[in-house]
């Protein structure tokens, strides 16, 4: 029997009820009574929540919204209005509970003047720890330089930036027929790896060097491809301070969320460093027991395990004990 290790858990969701109709369009496909099931523990945040996390040791929560929330929202003016209104109903939960919980701010990237002042209002004023984008927004990627002022304040802020993943603009046509390998299979992979992946391109930690990005899926394949990323934008004549690795290794962070695999994590280890590798579930869309079981018995080094469960996340994310 190994030990439960004390975690704070980092892709943690929940739902505003006045935010069910842009989440339900990602479950469509889905049976009504497997989304009902999953729609009942997002608004719940008292006892069975409470209790899933106790089972799998988790001390803390990051909590944030079931996307893609306000970034689905075409009135660029009702999308702002709606994330202040997101994060304040999240700051009144916490508030129930700040034992327990933290929170990552939702944001409207529509203006990206009010997305940086709602950033740096939720994390001086609410103490939130951060904020989560969900994928694109309306095919605006995080690289786009209308956003520099966002980035400008996260990295102000020393915030970290957590990219969650989103359907593609438009579908892969290479995944055209095979409904089994579209969205969490590998569509998401795919087109997140790849938004992360135009920041590094695109020079945005050359323009912002202190930023950080997070991204879950133990970093969605990038820990893998480092060699082949430099090697090929050598070849290619990428005008970059640093090779992309560099960037990779040194502005993004990764967590576990569904992956709850040993090769994986050993490779993202190796690649970023294990003070880059934190933990979380990604409740309630996979079971936290299940990930609470992965990171106690996965073969580590004892302090490699609670810098991983724990300790990474208090530091970069500055969480009350
Ligand atoms: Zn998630």
């Amino acid at each position: 029997m190994s030990r439960v290790v004390r975690k704070i858990a980092l892709e943690e969701h929940f739902l505003d009820p006045a935010f069910e109709e842009y989440w339900l369009k990602t479950v469509e496909d889905v049976d009504p009574k497997l989304y009902g099931q999953v729609l009942a523990r997002l608004k719940d945040f008292g006892e069975q929540r409470l209790a899933a996390m106790d089972k799998a040791g988790i001390a803390r929560s990051v909590l944030s919204l079931a996307g893609p929330g306000v970034q689905a929202e075409h009135d660029a003016k009702k999308a702002v209005r709606k994330a202040i209104e997101a994060n304040d109903f999240l700051a009144r939960e916490i508030q129930k509970r700040p034992d327990r919980y933290s929170g990552f701010a939702h944001i409207a990237l529509q203006d990206p003047a009010a997305a940086a002042n709602e950033l740096e209002r939720c994390v001086k004023q609410l103490g939130f720890a951060g904020c989560m984008i969900n994928g694109h927004t309306h095919g605006q990627y995080l690289d786009d330089p209308a956003l520099y002022p966002f980035w400008e304040r996260a990295e102000a802020l020393g915030t970290i930036v957590y990219l969650h993943p989103a359907d593609p603009v438009s579908p892969f046509a290479v995944l055209e027929g095979y409904k089994g390998l579209k969205r969490a299979t590998w569509e998401w992979t795919l087109e997140t790896g790849s938004h992360a992946l135009r920041m590094v391109f695109g020079g945005l930690f050359d323009r912002f060097p202190k930023a950080t990005l997070a991204l879950g899926h133990l970093g969605e394949t990038l820990p893998y491809l480092l060699w082949r990323f430099d090697s090929r934008a050598k070849l290619y004549g990428v005008k970059l301070n640093r090779q992309p690795s560099d960037y990779i290794k040194s502005n993004m962070v990764v967590t576990l969320s569904g992956m709850f695999s040993a090769e994986p994590l050993n490779c993202a280890i190796a690649a970023l460093g294990h003070e880059h590798v934190m933990f979380s579930a990604d409740y309630p869309f996979e079971s936290t027991e299940e990930a609470g079981h992965f990171m106690d018995s996965v073969p580590l080094d004892e302090r490699v395990r609670d810098d991983i469960s724990y300790n990474n996340a208090k530091k970069l994310l500055r969480l009350p004990d």
